[in-house]
This record gives structure tokens, sequence and C-alpha cells, in this order.
């Protein structure tokens, strides 16, 4: 789609720039392997778009890798839409499958943030071996934490630009100038299938029911931060950038 060719475009343009800063450089400043996890709405891509477009993350969302296949009727595309439609999981197998490919590109050896991966033990611990393998571990886990009574408004208010991916709330987060884009000006925008009432209530109950082992998990491997996302968006990155300065290696 569109504003995935132009984040990939972005994410190039970081790239290229950044191929002739001093290794230490990169090393001090943002070398990082993230997860960002949270319940659906807690804030996962809009905080990701900020740490996209002030660090040479790469920004891997399961969520966009599907919509993408969807859009472009892919084999892939095909499987996974009879599971997002109705607010299921898509299998584990699948979803590990193309966070495989994903992370062995190389735009993710300066550091990565998955967002809505890993969303179940099995994919948490397929990830270990995966991160292992291709010697990219793990250097924290950022929980965005919001109460789930606040996420359905949060879900049924979100829109996206068409060109660049940016997320935008009609109440909480509408765009500076009222149908054009903050982040690249443009004046498409769409709502998300999936954000509908019945699908929301579902996409809620599944990932609940997945958060509390999974943040166990990472806990117990002393890799988890929580940061409190019922604040501004902006205080949020703050936070999140404060944890960042913490791990960077
Ligand atoms: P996720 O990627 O975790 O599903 P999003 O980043 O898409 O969540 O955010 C869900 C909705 O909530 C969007 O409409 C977004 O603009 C809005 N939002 C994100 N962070 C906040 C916040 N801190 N306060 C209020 N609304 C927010
Ligand atoms: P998201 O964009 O993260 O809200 O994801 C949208 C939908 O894609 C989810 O409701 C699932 O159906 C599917 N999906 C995304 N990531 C995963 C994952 N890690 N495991 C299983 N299904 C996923």
């Amino acid at each position: 789609t569109n504003w995935q060719v132009s984040a990939l475009n972005r994410l190039e343009a970081v790239h290229s720039s950044f191929k002739y800063m001093p290794a230490r450089t990169i090393r001090g400043g943002c070398n990082v392997n993230l997860i960002l996890m949270g319940l659906p709405g807690a804030g996962k891509g809009t905080q990701a778009e900020r740490i996209e477009d002030t660090y040479p993350i790469a920004h891997i969302s399961t969520g966009d890798m599907f919509r993408a296949a969807m859009a472009a009727g892919t084999a892939l595309g095909k499987e996974a839409k009879g599971f997002i439609d109705k607010g299921q999981l898509v299998p584990d197998s699948v979803t590990n499958g193309i966070v495989k490919e994903r992370l062995a590109e190389s735009d993710t050896d300066a550091g990565y943030m998955l967002d809505g991966f890993p969303r179940t033990i099995q994919q948490a611990e397929a990830l270990e071996t995966i991160t292992a393998d291709l010697k990219k571990p793990l250097d924290a886990v950022i929980n965005i934490d919001v109460a789930p009574a606040k996420l359905v408004d949060r879900l049924s208010g979100r829109f996206i630009c068409k060109t660049c991916g940016a997320t935008y709330h009609k109440i909480y987060n509408p765009p500076k100038v009222a149908g054009t884009c903050d982040r690249c000006g443009g004046h498409e925008f769409f709502q998300r299938e999936d954000d509908k009432p019945e699908t929301v209530k579902n996409r809620l109950k599944v990932n609940i029911e997945m958060n509390t082992p999974l943040l166990d998990f990472y806990q117990k491997k002393g890799l988890l931060h929580t940061v409190n996302g019922d604040q501004d968006i902006d205080k949020v990155f703050a936070d999140i950038k404060t944890i960042l300065a913490a791990v960077a290696k």
C-alpha cells in the first residue's frame, strides 16, 4: 500500500544517512531491540510512529503486515482475513513465520520494535528462538498500560492516514488542520474494518485473556518496563524515551 511504501522510503532515508554516522553514535544513541506491548487501543502504533521518527528502529507491526497482505489479496491475506474479521488471533504458525522472515531483513540490524507481536506464550517462545538464531536479542519490553474500560472508546474513534499510516482519534488526537495529515499532508483517511463495535468487543476479550501470562513471562526475564498509557500522547512518549535511554546499548 502507499503508506507502507512511503514508510519504507522513510526508513531507507534514515538508514542511508545513518550509515555515515560514527559507530559510537549508533551504539550510544539508539540501537535497541524492543517489544511494544499493550492491549488493542493502548497506543502502540501511535508511540511506534514517534519512536520511528526519532530513532532508526524498524517498526514491525504484524497487524499492518496482515492488512497489507489482505489489501494485496495474497494467500497470506486471504488466510488471515477470516480470523481478523472475527476479532480472533491468526494462528501462531502463520504469524511466527512472517515475523521470522521480517526480522531476518537487514533494516532491523540497527534495532527493531515489534508491535502486536507476541500475543501468545507460544509466540513469545518462538521469538526467543528466532532472535537467538539471528543474534538480535531483545533489550526491553515496553508495556503501555491502559485500563480495558477506556479502550472501546479509543478504538471506535480511531482513523488512519491512507498515505503514511499515521494514527488519529476523532476526539483525543485529531489532526491539527482538520482533513490534513500532520505527518505527510495527505487528505485521505480510513477506519479499520475490525474497529467496528461488534469486533472490538471480541478483540479485547481475546487479547485481555492472553495479556497477563505474557506480562509475567517478560517480568520473569527482567525485561518488562511499564508506562502509564492513560496520559497525554507526548507524556507517554517522554516516559518511553527515558526507558530507551536506559536500555540502549
Ligand atoms: P494500538 O496500536 O495499541 O492498537 P493506537 O496507537 O492505534 O493503538 O491508538 C488507538 C487510538 O487511541 C487511536 O485513535 C489513537 O489516536 C488514540 N490514542 C493513542 N494514544 C492515546 C493517548 N495517550 N490518549 C488518548 N488517545 C490515544
Ligand atoms: P493489530 O493491528 O495489532 O490490532 O492486529 C489486528 C489483527 O491482526 C488482530 O486482531 C489479529 O487478528 C491479527 N494479528 C495481529 N498480530 C497478531 C499476532 N501476533 N498473533 C495473532 N494474530 C495477530
